[in-house]
């Protein structure tokens, strides 16, 4: 069911056989998107948020909800009936077809009197996709549907049929994915078949009071014979997953900011990176996978092991320290040097046609990184057989979005239609429930960046640190349970979310941070201060514990729910009245988090 658009996409045997050539192409591109920008100065602070939306569709007779297969054809329709002078959003494709990425279709810039715009603009996002949805289906902000994985969670239905399946899934049908968006199934495809080996997550289950001790899991509700075959590297007291589309399936709020220069970049991309296990602990809204309670709050490991590429030999002699999607390896800036104290293995001719180029040696090593990965998705039209042609087809960008680390580094693209400056994408945060979530944590993330730049705060600690803080944000009940380094003022010590953010003795606390930052300003406008304030005070309830994360709020209603037996399942009926629930709390016409109330 796939139309190619773009070119036949090439095989794994096919890529292997061009693969350096491609890695130059790209190299090449690099170099000269580097030479032209690297002086380019006084380019605006601008930026914008990415929503994956999810479809779900309900249906109220028997008590389920569903994952609405249904992305692409409603973007035909969006594309076709869109006004964006009325309403500035945009939306895309992604891997499964029961997700639509929307965004802000013009940047915002760093005026705070607009930044209410961005609650606004989430908002029309979901009511314009909402009026081309019948009664009972929805739009909403989750990042991991509980039951995705489990047989029949979406509409329409389809069976596992894992002989069949491209990535000989058991759980998950290769229907789940877009059709007309040939690049999901081949990346995937080209993952397992460059490791030699399945999807495939271990997660390790909640024990209840009545969960089977030891817990197997069990596949032999999906109807396939001997299905044991096909889950050979399950184990006992976990949950299994064997499919790119529960990693994929995942969604995220992500928040691309444009530096001023090429310096300014690197200091900001600096400085966010201790910013990322701190925003994904507040964010964590993934507790429950294939309808069992976990013992982690976060999808980032799960989708860190579905995206892993790497061969066992690359894993055992640790060719490659890292899976292609993980929190960044290292720090950019010159003067960064001390803090990269993990070792990294980089392309070393890359890393030295870099250095001819004037490339600064830190960010050398970084760009030198990106290409020990082999590309996995690549097109016939992509593949420049005529060596020494003048045309690169094998962009930079097409290499540099195919590694998926807590932070990308995104150098300046321009053309005829467009002007993009060194940008830096911020990755790790989860999907809230309500856009006023959503858009707190975005601005409150864009007024500690101006903030950190405006009083030259130093947030940086050693990047082996950072790693450390990346597995203590996904535990459960991450932001009350666990510690984080930080530093404050000049030493590193370990504190809480709510040290960090309402500080603590001898610490003045990020949120005063912002807030000082905030009262620079004369001339913000009562109502938008307002906003602000209400943005900062949830964030600080969040780090308290007053309000709880979103996945400790879905713990708190599957645990109170008369039918859950305290056996980790959570069936089709608790999910069920869990969105009944998650929709009326997104779709409320007056912001209540009540809810997040924690006793
Ligand atoms: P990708 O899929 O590559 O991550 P998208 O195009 O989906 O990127 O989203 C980019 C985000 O960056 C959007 O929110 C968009 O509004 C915002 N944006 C657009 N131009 C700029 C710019 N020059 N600087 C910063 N952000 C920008
Ligand atoms: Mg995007
Ligand atoms: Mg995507
Ligand atoms: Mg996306
Ligand atoms: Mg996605
Ligand atoms: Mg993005």
């Amino acid at each position: 069911f796939i139309i190619y658009r773009a070119g036949r996409p090439l095989t794994w045997k096919e890529i292997v056989e061009v693969r350096t050539l491609l890695k130059n192409d790209a190299c090449n591109d690099l170099i000269k998107i580097f030479r032209k920008h690297s002086e380019r100065k006084n380019d605006p602070f601008l930026w914008g948020d990415e929503i994956e939306y999810s479809l779900v569709r309900f249906d109220h007779e028997n008590q389920h909800v569903q994952l609405l297969l249904k992305a692409d054809e409603l973007l035909a329709k969006l594309n076709e009936n869109l006004d964006k002078e009325s309403c500035p959003v945009e939306f895309h494709a992604e891997d499964c077809n029961f997700v639509i990425e929307g965004i802000p279709s013009i940047p915002y810039s760093s005026q705070i009197s607009s930044f209410p715009l961005v609650e606004t603009n989430m908002k029309s996002r979901r009511e314009v996709v909402q009026r081309f949805l019948n009664p009972n289906e929805f739009i909403l902000t989750f990042s991991a549907f509980p039951r995705l994985g489990c047989f029949h969670c979406t509409y329409p239905e389809y069976e596992s049929d894992p002989l069949n399946s491209f990535e000989y899934s058991l759980t998950c049908s290769d229907y789940y994915k877009t059709p007309e968006y040939p690049r999901t199934m081949f990346l995937n495809k080209n993952v397992i078949e460059r490791r030699q080996g399945k999807v495939s997550v271990n997660v390790p289950i909640m024990k209840d009071t009545n969960t089977s001790d030891p817990f197997e899991d069990d596949f032999s509700s999906y109807g396939v014979e001997n299905w044991q075959k096909y889950v050979e590297t399950r184990q006992i007291n976990h949950i299994h997953l064997d499919s790119s589309s529960i990693g994929w399936g995942c969604s995220c709020l992500q928040v691309t900011l444009q530096a001023s220069s090429f310096h300014e970049s690197l200091l900001l991309y600096d400085q966010l990176i201790p910013l990322t296990p701190l925003f994904l602990s507040l964010s964590t809204s993934c507790p429950i996978w294939r309808g069992y309670l976990s013992e982690v709050d976060s999808r980032w490991n799960i989708l860190s092991k579905t995206t892993d590429d790497r061969t066992n030999e690359e894993l055992n002699e640790n060719l490659i320290e890292f899976s292609r999607y993980a929190s960044v390896p290292c720090y950019l800036l010159n003067s960064s040097e001390s803090f990269n104290d993990l070792f990294i293995h980089y392309d070393k001719e890359i890393y030295e046609k870099l250095i001819e180029n004037n490339c600064p040696s830190v960010v050398a090593k970084h760009f030198a990184h990106l290409f020990i990965r082999d590309p996995l998705y690549v097109t016939d039209q992509q593949v420049n057989f005529e060596q020494n042609s003048s045309t690169n087809l094998f962009k930079f960008e097409n290499h540099n979005s195919m590694i998926w680390n807590s932070l990308r580094f995104k150098p300046p693209v321009t053309d005829e239609m467009t002007s993009l400056g060194w940008r830096i994408e911020f990755r790790p945060m989860e999907l809230q429930l309500t856009d006023f979530e959503n858009a707190a944590l975005s601005v409150f993330l864009i007024l500690l960046t101006r903030s950190i730049l405006s009083f030259e705060i130093d947030l940086r600690i050693p990047i082996s640190l950072i790693h450390e803080n990346m597995q203590r944000a996904q535990v459960k009940n991450t932001i009350q349970q666990m510690k984080f380094y930080f530093r404050k003022q000049n030493h590193i010590c370990e504190m809480t979310i709510d040290e960090i953010i309402n500080g603590s003795e001898n610490y003045f606390g990020l949120k005063s941070l912002v807030l000082n930052y905030l009262n620079s300003f004369e001339d913000i406008d009562i109502s938008t201060r307002q906003t602000m304030n209400e943005y900062i005070e949830f964030i600080s309830q969040r780090a308290k514990g007053d309000l709880l994360s979103n996945a400790m709020w879905m713990r708190k209603s599957i645990e109170n729910h008369h039918l859950y037996q305290h056996d980790s399942i959570v069936s089709e009926q608790i999910q069920y009245d869990l969105f009944r629930q998650i929709e009326q709390i997104a779709n409320q016409k007056q912001l209540n988090l009540s809810h997040l109330i924690s006793n």
